[in-house]
């Protein structure tokens, strides 16, 4: 009949203004492969029974968001060692030898445009959430020299801080804390919230750094267009997007898209994220 042999899709909640449907639904086009991508809005609390699901139904390959990425871990048969330093699973995957794997795709992502660069000498993260777990072990595989993790709730910077061997800084402190590098991972700046709020103050940008925002709707969030003023080098969120994405599609397909295809979706997906803003309730 020639219909999808794999059923893929994300699971999270709520799921409505994930972009990750439409990125491996152009993937599997793409690549010519036989999938299918779908969403499945599962309610905190309730990761168990759809894992169950998953084993049942012989779900090929599951992108993991909010709210499940810690509690997936424990239900897999086989959680890799990066998904392991984050104390996060993004990504389900079929290993003939190993059943139903977590990884951790996020580090790659994040990862992906500091390939080229020499590792940061003093870099801060800021925000304590789901993401800085994968920014965390990111900077610590990079080989940053000096790692901070500021937080507005002090609590939760001092947590990551002893569980990832890094310093906590406080949140009022982090202008002086002396960074080379910083990452926005709070959705401060981000369109529909509050797109014109900066989780550092414009007048901290000192010497030279790398700006790094997770936030890629806009691409230029006030943070970078800041940065940029002060003459630190910028980064976007939406290369950390498309590489954490691009290599769920390999671990469940096997193959690697061209890499000429990442400026493709990169445009694709701009446009989707202005489609969106324009038409908000489709
Ligand atoms: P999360 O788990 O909800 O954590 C959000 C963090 O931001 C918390 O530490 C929170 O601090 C902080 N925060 C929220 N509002 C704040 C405010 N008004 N002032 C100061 N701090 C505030 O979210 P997440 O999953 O870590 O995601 C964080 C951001 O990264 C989101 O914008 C997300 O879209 C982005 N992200 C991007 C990628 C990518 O591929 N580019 C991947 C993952 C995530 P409290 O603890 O004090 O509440």
């Amino acid at each position: 009949m020639g219909g999808p042999e794999f059923l893929c899709g994300i699971i999270g909640h709520p799921l409505s203004h994930s972009l990750s449907p439409f990125l491996h639904t152009w993937a599997f086009a793409r690549a010519g492969w036989p999938g299918v991508y779908l969403s499945w809005p599962v309610p905190p609390g309730h990761a168990e029974d759809f894992m169950r699901a998953v084993r049942l139904l012989r779900i090929h390959g599951v992108s993991v968001t909010i709210p499940h990425k810690e509690a997936a871990a424990s239900l897999l048969d086989r959680v890799s060692p990066r998904a392991r330093a984050a104390g996060a699973v993004n990504t389900l995957y079929r290993d003939e030898n190993h059943g139903l794997c977590g990884e951790n795709t996020d580090i790659h992502g994040f990862l992906a445009p500091l390939r080229r660069r020499a590792p940061a000498r003093r870099a801060l993260v800021l925000g304590a959430g789901g993401a800085a777990r994968a920014v965390l072990a990111g900077l610590k595989e990079w080989g940053a020299a000096s790692i901070g993790i500021a937080n507005r709730n002090g609590g939760k910077a001092r947590t990551l801080a002893g569980e990832f061997a890094v310093e906590a800084v406080e949140w009022e402190r982090r202008a002086a804390w002396g960074a080379d590098m910083l990452i926005n991972a709070t959705p401060l700046g981000m369109s529909g919230g509050e797109i014109e709020a900066t989780p550092f103050p414009a007048e901290a940008f000192r010497g030279s750094g790398l700006a790094y925002d997770l936030v890629y709707n806009p691409l230029e969030t006030r943070f970078l267009r800041e940065a940029g003023i002060a003459g630190w080098e910028v980064q976007d969120g939406l290369d950390m997007f498309v590489e954490q994405g691009l290599e769920q599609f390999r671990l469940w397909t096997g193959q690697c898209l061209p890499e000429d295809c990442r400026s493709e979706v990169r445009a694709l997906l701009l446009k989707e994220l202005a489609r969106r803003e324009r038409e908000p309730e489709r």
